[in-house]
């Protein structure tokens, strides 16, 4: 209701123009504005692929582009770890475009448009899946609830019903609980509900190295993402480690110079887990909502602001003003799930 509210008041004329004018206010340097796309896609175009995960149409992802490089500094990577090693301060409104998961939408809908304004961006690879015959367990289960409208249907596969529920309503209860559980029971709970199913083999939703290897010859900037892309609280802290180090270990392997960047998977983290990646990575990045002040903020938790295809553009620049630093205490550096 909340959510409902403010994105009723950031359509309005008024709002965008006071966001504008804040916008030209700005001059605080090294602050960190980080966003974070997922899939840039109509959604509907995979129905069987999780469309919540569709940050921006390719219409909504080309008009935020041209709005950053316009109004804003789009960041490298090199650009952010200078700042915090060497503590050459980030230019004002730097904002750094970051992806998760590598979808294969982002080399028809996304990777265009950055080239053609010219813009820097990070891809965050989960290294287990470019290249291979295996797609992520929320894509599976969507896919079996979505295709099996029948409520017995779903309880023969293990699947609680509840009278009245939507397929989509069904999905996110389900991927909220299967998230409670150890990440290899998650996956074997997911296997057995898709043989019960008789899903079909399916293409992978992900680019294949060959692809990754030339956008990164091109310019894309890749980090480490784990292999499997387990929630790292859903595993031991020497597992959580031993998956992003690992996953960094073979995106260097295929693209030489990949920096020791990582990204959380869905956000999950441990005091433990940051210790142990703190040897080998200099940059990690969350799914807390905020901006990160260089100097001032722990590199292996930076904050980043998700954009959703349902968030008005004027609301994803408010985000992105410098004062919105102060909301940040009331947005804890948390685990996400
Ligand atoms: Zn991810």
């Amino acid at each position: 209701m909340i959510n409902q509210s403010i994105r009723f008041v950031a359509r309005s004329p008024m709002f965008s123009k006071l966001v504008t004018l804040l916008e030209k206010l700005e001059r605080r340097p090294n602050l960190l504005r980080v966003l974070t796309y997922h899939r840039i896609d109509d959604p509907d175009a995979r129905p069987d692929l999780d469309p919540n995960l569709v940050s921006a149409t390719p219409s909504q992802f080309a008009c935020h582009m041209e709005h950053l490089a316009q109004h804003a500094c789009a960041v490298t990577v090199d650009q952010v770890l200078n700042a915090v090693q060497h503590q050459t301060p980030l230019p004002p409104r730097s904002v750094l475009i970051t992806f998760d998961d590598a979808y294969n939408d982002f080399l028809e809908h996304a990777w265009p448009t950055l080239k053609q304004l010219g813009l820097p961006a990070v891809m965050f690879v989960p290294t287990a899946f470019p290249s291979q015959p295996r797609r992520f367990w929320w894509d599976t289960v969507y896919q079996i609830i979505r295709e099996c409208d029948a409520p017995h249907g779903l309880a023969e596969l293990g699947i609680a019903t509840v009278k009245g529920e939507l397929p989509a309503q069904t999905y996110r209860r389900v991927a909220r609980e299967l998230k409670t559980f150890p990440h290899d029971e998650l996956l074997m709970r997911v296997e057995a509900m898709s043989q019960r199913a008789g899903l079909p083999e399916q293409d992978s939703p992900v680019m294949t190295w060959d692809t990754l290897k030339d956008l990164a010859k091109q310019g894309l900037t890749l980090g480490a993402h784990t292999q499997s892309h387990p929630l790292l609280n859903r595993v031991s802290a020497i597992t959580a480690v031993d998956e992003a180090v690992a996953s960094l270990r073979e995106l260097q392997s295929h693209v030489p110079g990949v920096p020791p960047i990582f990204a959380y998977p869905g956000g999950a983290f441990s005091d433990e887990v940051v210790e142990g990646l703190r040897e080998h990575f200099e940059l990690a990045f969350t799914t807390c909502r905020g901006i990160s002040d260089l100097g001032r903020a722990d590199p292996l938790r930076l904050r980043r602001i998700n954009i959703s295809r349902q968030t008005p553009g004027a609301l994803i620049r408010a985000q992105m003003l410098a004062g919105v630093r102060h909301f940040n205490r009331r947005w804890p550096l948390e685990s996400a799930v």
